[in-house]
């Protein structure tokens, strides 16, 4: 109990510093440093986002349960835990940060068209869907049904191959960061990168908040390999703000 406090509170505190401090530099005057780089013009009402913040909250206490259990798994050195660098090595290291990327990706492309179900929607995903503009206060604004659906899978991840702690804090923060960035309201990767071969198999920020606008494209998390392979890609062409 006093671990899942322990561990909220660091979550609380690291959703404030990153939110609160991107929505500061982005939002607070309507920065217009920043304008050209707004995905939608429109900016989000300040009910939504009292909304979104007070849904995170409640969020981040459901997340700090999950977190405690891997802290638990890694304690007691329960699963494929090693941890001691030198077993794997810094290659394996890189390769298998990698591969708990490319399963969040897949196991959250499919549960997140799970979701989309009709039958699914309505008490699981609904609530983030209520941001159609999306801000840096989306990212954890949702049922906390659907966060155990989409972070579920963390606890499971010291079961499925050899994972250094390391390796699990880089990608739970990789996790955070990419899903404040997808739900920044903003487009922070460069032109030059999204117009690239490899830019285009990120979902950037552009990608998910046309997700939010347009609710039927572009599921992934942090590529769009899956949306490229089922087909449901938004031509963000023909994308109107
Ligand atoms: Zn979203
Ligand atoms: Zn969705």
């Amino acid at each position: 109990m006093s671990l899942w406090i322990l561990v909220t509170g660091f979550l609380i505190i690291r959703f404030v510093f990153f939110a609160f401090g991107s929505y500061s530099l982005f939002y607070k005057g309507r920065n217009q440093r920043w304008i050209s780089k707004k995905i939608q013009k429109k900016f989000p009402s300040e009910k939504m986002i009292k909304f979104e913040i007070r849904k995170s909250f409640v969020n981040l206490i459901a997340l700090g349960l999950l977190s405690s259990l891997v802290l638990l798994e890694i304690r007691f050195d329960m699963g494929f835990i090693y941890k001691d660098f030198q077993t794997y090595g810094w290659g394996y290291f890189v390769v298998s940060l990698v591969v708990l990327i490319v399963i969040h990706d897949t196991w959250f492309y499919w549960t997140h068209r799970l979701m989309h179900l009709p039958k699914f929607y309505k008490w699981t995903h609904s609530v983030h869907h209520k941001s159609t503009n999306p801000t840096p206060f989306s990212s954890f604004s949702m049922d906390w049904t659907e966060l155990l659906i989409e972070f579920g899978i963390f606890p499971l991840l010291p079961f499925l191959l050899p994972l250094n702690p390391l390796a699990i804090s880089a990608f739970a923060f990789l996790a955070f960061l990419f899903n404040i960035i997808g739900h920044l309201g903003y487009e922070i990767f460069p032109e030059w990168l999204l117009k690239s071969k490899v830019g285009g198999w990120i979902n950037s920020s552009t990608k998910h908040n046309i997700h939010h606008a347009r609710f039927n494209y572009n599921y992934g998390y942090y590529f769009t390999f899956w949306d490229r392979i089922m087909n449901t890609s938004y031509k963000i062409e023909n994308y109107e703000k």
